[in-house]
């Protein structure tokens, strides 16, 4: 059979109507992961299990140029700090967050989002969620601890979350716009100031994807002037 006879024969594909989208399209954003030091590797995998997000770790001005929103992972937040101001992305990413790029920080990243710390005035801070926090706040007996939170999202106002605190801190004082989202043993383990969330314990070890779902809709959502 010669090859223009193979082409000719070729059956032609029956005519379908083309499927029916039963889903919106899901809008594409670049979700960036602050990976100077600390579990940032936890949280690329978090973000790789949801749709529709792209993860780019920024170390450099140029990563950060390129995303959407910023995760602030836990680790040490004095070393993340000196490695902020020392790869000279302090100002740059202080610029975008006042500009209105959503952050999500867990822990250490909670404390650098934060306006001041308690006992601490030396360490600098980002300093965009109205709240003072105390550093490893929940005392030495119990460094690490797992429990059940309530953690109201919106589609689901009465979820409970496996939080995972290892030397957390919590917030001795939200102010302002900074409101509180939760709250273990009535000390308060997360805050949200408009498109800026921090929170004390660590969602990206637990394989619960719900609160960087959550993260996720406030960066497609998010009216950021660049
Ligand atoms: N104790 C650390 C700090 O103060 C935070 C711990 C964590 O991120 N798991 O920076």
């Amino acid at each position: 059979m010669s090859s223009e006879s193979t082409i000719l024969n070729t059956p032609v594909p029956p005519q379908t109507s083309a499927p029916v989208a039963t889903v919106p399209p899901i809008w594409q954003v670049t979700i960036g992961v602050m990976a100077l030091q600390g579990d940032f590797d936890a949280h690329e995998k978090a973000l790789a299990a949801l749709p529709g997000v792209s993860v780019k770790r920024v170390r450099t001005v140029a990563d950060l140029d390129s995303v959407d929103g910023l995760i602030l992972p836990g680790g040490e937040s004095t070393t993340m700090a000196k490695l902020l101001l020392r790869f000279e992305l302090m100002e740059p990413l202080k610029k975008r967050l006042n500009a209105g790029m959503p952050a999500f920080g867990t822990c250490a990243g909670l404390i650098l989002l934060s306006e001041d710390i308690l006992n601490r005035p030396e360490q600098p801070t980002i300093g965009v969620l109205s709240c003072t926090v105390d550093r490893n706040a929940f005392g030495r007996q119990v460094d690490s601890f797992e429990t059940d939170l309530a953690f109201p999202l919106p589609d689901e106002p009465a979820a409970m979350v496996r939080a995972v605190f290892i030397r957390a801190p919590y917030v001795v004082q939200a102010r302002g716009e900074a409101q509180v989202l939760a709250t273990y043993d009535n000390r308060i383990v997360a805050v949200q100031q408009n498109n800026i969330l921090g929170i004390a314990f660590h969602p990206e070890l637990t394989g619960d994807l719900r609160v960087h779902s959550y993260f996720v809709n406030l960066v497609r959502h998010s009216t950021e002037k660049r």
